[in-house]
């Protein structure tokens, strides 16, 4: 079955009636036609995009939940990055491959179907690379090939513990890389690259890489692939980079490298006014990822004046408190609403419905920083769509200007009914055809490690 009647999509130019979407064997659409008809194709009655996850750190997905404690001191960024270290000590390919499994089924079942992965663990635990550099990212590669979700995978540059070139700390020896060991990360993974699998690469930081391991990255790395970076997470690092260079994050970026459509500066939470309007022209993704931001204590990224220049986000589930895009557009909007006092605060005047502009802007924030042809329904897009519950009371008697809204909006129930990524049908029901059998693998491999 490679057709599918909707009685209202989602496309790039807003909602139509009896679209008919045709896709072809390798995954593609070939045929979008609004006002069609076909007797023979299988039927749904809300269709929308899928979601790209334009963050993740898949490991981390094992972690969630655990660092809700309070210690002796004041609970940050750095505390949780502790206890962070010590459970990446220990994971093995195979548990990585598992914890991701898991974490992608989740992703689906939610929305998105396709997935940017900031892989930093890639030495073994005495800090040597394996025998095959790109053994951690394959199993990653793997378990987005087990699930069906669409992978950009970006091994990272990690080779400093802080401005100024500092030494690693021994519980960082499985995340050390130099530009070299990258680029020859990303040459091994060349044969795993397809229609459902690209990869580019990602300094970690300014904390992590200097400007010049940074430049030898992106002269040895294929034109076009996509480049990430954290970028302003903590006043911390914005500190540290002001002691450094006399210069904030994202401006010391601008002026010593080049930034473009290209690349995807992550977080980028506390800008000055000169540096949210130098990432908007650029033409880089924002990418946001708002449950691990207030989960963290990050800050508040400055939307209103982002958006009001033209700039493009996407948005992450990074640390995998949360596996849903309606909780990261929900929370992205509310941070803005608590911090305006005001409603709606994301609308724009081309596009009034809040709901409808997050999701939209977030598909063509999400597609760029992936690489790939992703977020829309459109000839040569990935066939990447989801069919929401109609029989839901959330949408009971929804007209299509209301539907976004109440996805992102109204209540905690996976609207998400079926699932389709690269044209297979991945989700069906709201069930993973896998979801069992990955789930028991993720319990076992959880329990070993939070008993070790
Ligand atoms: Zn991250």
């Amino acid at each position: 079955m490679t057709r599918l009647l909707a009685r209202h999509a989602l496309l790039p130019d807003g909602w139509q009636r009896d679209v008919l979407l045709e896709w072809d064997e390798g995954g593609s659409l070939t045929a979008v036609r609004p006002a069609a008809d076909d007797a023979h194709a299988a039927r749904a009655q809300w269709v929308v995009p899928g979601m790209i996850n334009l963050h993740s750190h898949a490991f981390q997905r094992a972690l969630a939940g655990l660092t809700e404690v309070a210690g002796d001191t004041p609970d940050s960024f750095w505390s949780w990055r502790e206890l962070m270290y010590r459970f990446a000590q220990r994971i093995t390919p195979e548990q990585m491959q598992t914890i991701a499994a898991q974490l992608y089924v989740e992703c689906l079942r939610h929305g998105y179907t396709a997935v940017c992965e900031f892989h930093y663990l890639q030495r073994d635990p005495d800090g040597a690379l394996y025998a095959d550099p790109a053994e951690t990212a394959r199993r990653v590669i793997a378990a987005a090939r087990e699930t069906g979700i669409g992978i950009s995978m970006l091994p990272v540059l990690y080779a400093y513990a802080g401005f100024g070139e500092q030494a690693l700390r021994p519980e960082q020896r499985r995340f050390r890389t130099d530009a070299g060991d990258v680029l020859r990360i990303v040459a091994a993974l060349e044969n795993e690259r397809d229609a459902q699998v690209e990869v580019g690469a990602a300094p970690h930081s300014l904390r992590a890489a200097s400007v010049a391991q940074i430049r030898t990255l992106i002269d040895g790395l294929p034109a076009a692939r996509p480049l990430h970076i954290h970028i302003a997470e903590q006043m911390a690092e914005v500190e540290q980079c002001l002691a450094y260079a006399a210069r904030r994050p994202v401006q010391y970026l601008m002026e010593q490298l080049s930034i473009d459509a290209r690349w995807c500066l992550v977080h980028a939470t506390h800008l000055s006014a000169d540096e949210c309007t130098a990432i908007a022209r650029s033409g880089a993704v924002a990418g946001l990822c708002p449950t691990t931001e207030a989960n963290l204590g990050d800050g508040l990224f400055p939307l209103v004046d982002f958006l009001a220049q033209g700039g493009r986000f996407g948005v992450g589930s990074d640390s995998h408190v949360s596996q849903s895009p309606v909780e990261e557009l929900r929370w992205l909007e509310y941070g803005q609403r608590l911090r305006h006092q005001s409603r709606n605060v994301a609308a724009q005047p081309q596009q009034r419905r809040v709901g409808d502009f997050l999701w939209q802007a977030a598909l063509a924030g999400g597609a760029q920083a992936a690489g790939r042809p992703l977020g829309q329904l459109a000839p040569g897009a990935r066939a990447d769509l989801l069919v929401l519950d109609a029989g839901h009371p959330n949408l009971a008697g929804a007209a299509p200007e209301h539907v976004l809204g109440s996805l992102v909006f109204s209540g905690n129930d996976n609207l998400v009914r079926d699932v389709l990524c690269g044209g297979r049908w991945v989700v069906r029901g709201g069930r993973h055809a896998r979801q069992e059998e990955i789930g028991a693998r993720f319990k076992a491999a959880c329990a070993a490690l939070r008993s070790a």
